[in-house]
Parts: C-alpha cells; sequence; structure tokens
C-alpha cells in the first residue's frame, strides 16, 4: 500500500523507516526493508504488524545508502512475515517490492517458474523470481525487467521498486495504474507512491506515466517509454508554505 526508495545517502535505513511511517494513515497489515551499503552488505528486514514492529526487528548493524521500504495491504497471501515484502530471488541477486496486484501470476508461475522454490503465497514474488530466471538467460536487469513487465496481463496493477545487488546503487522502477514519484536529490534520489513520504529529502518530484521504466542512481534519473525511447521531463515543486 506504501512504497520508498532511495539512493546516495548513508542514512538509507532512516529515511526509510521515516518514509513508511508517514504512509502510516494509509493502512496496512505489515512491512519490510531492504537496504545495501556499497561494500557487499545486505540486510533484509520485514514484519507483520506495525512499523514500530518493525523497527523493532531492526538491529544496530542494519546500514546502507541505498534501499527499498513497503507497506503491504495483501492482495495475495495472508498478512505474514513471509509474504511481507521486499521479496527476494531465490539466487538471493534481485529484491522488489510492490504495490497493486498480477492478474496472470499463476499463468506466469505455471509457464516459467516450476522449478523455482517459493518462499510466500504473494504474486509479487512471481515478479521477482522471473526478473532473475531471465536474468540466468543473459538478459540485462534493464531488459529482465522490461520483458517481465511486457508478460504481466492488462487486469494487473503495480508499482516496482526492484534492486539488483550486482549493482547495488540502482533502483529500477516501473508502474500502471499505481502512484509512483521519483523525488530529486542533491547528490542521492528518492522514489515513493506519495510525497508526502519524502518530503524531509526533497520538494521536487518527477511524476512517471504508466508504461514507462526509470532507471535511478545517486546522480542520474532516466525515463524510458516502452518503446526505449528516452524521455525527459521536469520535476514539480512542492510547496508546504500554503
Ligand atoms: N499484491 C501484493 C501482495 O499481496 C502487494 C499488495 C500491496 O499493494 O501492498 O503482496
Amino acid at each position: 500500500c506504501g512504497i520508498v526508495g532511495v539512493t546516495g545517502k548513508d542514512s538509507a535505513v532512516q529515511i526509510l523507516l521515516k518514509g513508511l511511517k508517514r504512509l502510516e494513515y494509509r493502512g496496512y497489515d505489515s512491512a519490510g526493508i531492504y537496504v545495501n551499503d556499497q561494500d557487499g552488505h545486505e540486510y533484509l528486514v520485514k514484519e507483520k504488524g506495525r512499523i514500530a514492529d518493525l523497527e523493532a526487528e531492526i538491529g544496530s548493524d542494519v546500514h546502507g545508502s541505498t534501499g527499498i521500504g513497503h507497506t503491504r495491504w495483501a492482495t495475495h497471501g495472508i498478512p505474514s512475515k513471509a509474504n511481507a515484502h521486499p521479496h527476494v530471488s531465490d539466487d538471493g541477486r534481485y529484491y522488489l517490492v510492490h504495490n497493486g496486484m498480477i492478474g496472470n501470476f499463476a499463468e506466469l508461475k505455471k509457464q516459467y517458474l516450476s522449478d523455482v522454490t517459493f518462499k510466500s503465497d504473494t504474486d509479487t514474488e512471481v515478479i521477482v523470481q522471473l526478473i532473475a530466471k531471465f536474468a540466468q538467460t543473459g538478459l540485462a536487469t534493464k531488459s529482465a525487467f522490461k520483458k517481465v513487465l511486457s508478460l504481466i496481463d492488462d487486469s494487473s496493477s503495480y508499482s516496482f521498486l526492484l534492486i539488483d545487488n550486482q549493482e547495488p546503487n540502482t533502483l529500477y522502477v516501473a508502474k500502471n495504474k499505481s502512484p509512483l514519484l521519483i523525488g530529486v536529490g542533491d547528490g542521492f534520489n528518492v522514489v515513493c507512491s506519495d510525497a508526502i513520504a519524502m518530503l524531509d529529502q526533497t520538494h521536487d518530484f518527477i511524476e512517471l506515466v504508466d508504461g514507462e521504466t526509470v532507471v535511478v542512481k545517486p546522480d542520474s534519473i532516466l525515463i524510458e517509454d516502452v518503446a526505449g525511447n528516452k524521455i525527459d521531463r521536469k520535476p514539480f515543486h512542492v510547496s508546504t508554505d500554503a
């Protein structure tokens, strides 16, 4: 029900937690974060219940400069720790948060992933396992991500934030019928489903159009349409003085 992401800030854990707290008003049943530093350390923490319950699970060693966070409103699979996001691929390479629902997840699972052991009952895990599967055939992450997006049927809705731990400072972003914004920073960038989550970090946000994919790094934001054309879009400014 809420999504946050950040790349290029040493206090990623605090930024994600603060963002998730700002999204609490939307309601949710569980929450989780994934963060990494750029030194090969990565952490996945999730919990059923409140953000405070998640926070209590986060040890003092958990740190990083890039990460993603999620509050879940279950559509497929009961509210539980195993079904909370982020979801991780079997090979441990990809981490994904998702708002919305995938209409044809059962068909995708059956067609492509009969050999994969699933850790959750969510539609979301099918997507992260499928990205890993296509990457294993030699596709670069952006291509694997786009290929999976092209297989998702029209009844579906999503905003996705994906991390490939082989490119630990990069956020892969896409949306369809679910809200998602890129927040523009100086030497860092953020992603959120609602600007309110990130107003402490920036007041400048770029709106995304359904079908676009975005590659976000600390000092760059690359937006592409479905055909792969580069899109230039100016951020809008959110004023909090009014
Ligand atoms: N369909 C996903 C799930 O049930 C995401 C739900 C949400 O938007 O939070 O895990």
